[in-house]
């Protein structure tokens, strides 16, 4: 990008991301599709001015901006004056009263990203930022790696900017994630491997292709729409940070983003500092990073994934380190949970707050149950447990853990010999019931 677009700027305000900078070793790099140091080999983060965003903003400009993530244009790395904007972001923040009794909390908040726009998860916040950031760069096709979602996200927000799109999935994705990836016409490379090998594959592509992928090249900025996860859950109560947050844990980088939009909040004087404990939810059959925490290592060992919870199935995360020390310094837990038990987490959301989340959600309710369970959650704290993505397309998990349909005859004396046996069954059984 030349110097002269990087001045032109939203309704003529300083440009508030300076630079990308190393997180070991602090070393500067311009803001181009960078995303390794090359001394350090560290990830590299984007840099701000947070005297420009404190001058720029205050509680009410954000709550007079648009209904998405870009009310926080001010904390995310684009130019544009016109961001990919499909509606992402300001998702319900829900306080639960029935899932909370359940659990014996009195301040749980439930962030439904489940029904996150256009495709139904929190990638559309990643995909959003990373593809505007894109556009600016001159870059006209963009790709991923990814367990699903962020297929879904990026095939869906290219089509809305009309860039070209080939997107890479293991081969043994759910149906729905591919169909939802499919329906938009992208190219869609399906990876005969794990996550971590479609990753190691992309990594070769980018460095022939001049493409600008999202989670490789672009992940600087991409990883910074996870912020918005944080400022909306301030925003939404009141301005004020919660006591404890619950996320699920792929990378880590969503985890560790959260942590880093409340910060950001504090530092321009948005809400007060307040501290804020961090806990991570996993897939037993994939938890490199709850393994380490449990063991006291500050080092990620890689596994192969083995769970139903494919969306977080990330053998080798790239923030993993970071999450664990965020976790620690906070006083948090990093749990997982087997696939069981991610089923009844499915389902107890949906029981008692009628939100039907995914896999990735049913392992972080599955997480606040047991952490509840522990003692590791004071009943008094206000908790906000994030919820993911929709369980519409992970259909496959738990097809097998729910009632049947009463079929009957469109006649009264069926319907009625039909609601008599109901109410003598357990739920569970009407799977049996032959009316
Ligand atoms: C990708 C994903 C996550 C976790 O993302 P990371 O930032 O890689 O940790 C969580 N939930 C769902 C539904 C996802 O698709």
């Amino acid at each position: 990008m030349t110097q002269a677009t990087q001045t032109q700027t939203t309704q003529g305000l300083a440009p508030t991301f300076t630079h990308l900078v190393s997180k070991e070793g602090g070393v500067k790099y311009p803001l181009k599709a960078l995303h390794v140091c090359e001394e350090t080999f560290s990830p590299l983060e984007v840099a701000y001015d947070y005297d420009a965003i404190r001058a720029q903003v205050s509680r009410e400009t954000i709550e007079a901006g648009p209904n998405s993530i870009w009310r926080y244009k001010a904390f995310l790395p684009v130019n544009s004056e016109n961001p990919i904007d499909v509606g992402t972001g300001m998702t319900p923040l829900v306080k639960s009263t029935r899932l909370a009794r359940r659990l014996g909390l009195k301040n749980l908040y439930i962030k439904n990203d489940a029904v996150n726009m256009p495709t139904l998860s929190f990638k559309d916040r990643v995909v959003s930022v990373a593809l505007t950031r894109a556009r600016e760069l001159g870059f006209t096709t963009v790709s991923c790696a990814s367990t699903g979602n962020l297929a879904n996200s990026t095939a869906a927000i290219a089509a809305h900017a009309g860039l070209d799109c080939c997107v890479f999935i293991p081969s043994d994705l759910e149906a729905g994630k591919v169909l939802g990836t499919l329906i938009y016409n992208p190219t869609v490379m399906a990876v005969k491997g794990n996550y971590d090998q479609v990753n190691r594959l992309c990594c070769e592509v980018g460095n022939t292709y001049g493409w600008g992928f999202v989670n490789i090249n672009l992940r600087p900025y991409y990883s910074e729409g996870s912020k918005t996860l944080g400022f909306e859950v301030a925003e939404q109560l009141g301005w004020k940070l919660p006591d404890h947050v619950v996320a699920p844990l792929a990378s880590g980088s969503l985890y560790t983003k959260i942590y880093k939009g409340f910060q950001e909040f504090v530092k321009t004087g948005l809400v007060e500092d307040k501290a804020v404990r961090f806990s991570g939810a996993q897939a037993e059959g994939c938890s490199p990073i709850a393994s380490a925490f449990k063991e006291g290592r500050d080092f990620v060992t890689p596994v192969k994934p083995n769970t139903i919870a494919k969306s977080i199935a990330i053998g080798n995360p790239a923030d993993g380190y970071y999450a664990l020390d965020i976790a620690r310094k906070t006083n948090g837990n990093i749990e997982s949970v087997t696939d069981a038990e991610i089923v009844e987490g499915i389902k107890l959301l949906a029981e008692t707050e009628g939100i039907f989340t995914e896999t990735a959600g049913g392992t972080t309710v599955a997480v606040l149950k047991k952490l509840v369970e522990a003692g590791k959650i004071d009943p008094e704290e206000t908790t906000v447990v994030y919820i993911t993505g929709n369980g519409l397309k992970t259909q496959e998990a738990v097809q097998e853990y729910i009632g049947q349909p009463l079929t009957i005859e469109p006649k009264l004396d069926s319907f009625e010999r039909a609601l008599e046996r109901s109410r003598t069954l357990d739920r569970l059984d009407w799977q049996q019931v032959l009316v």
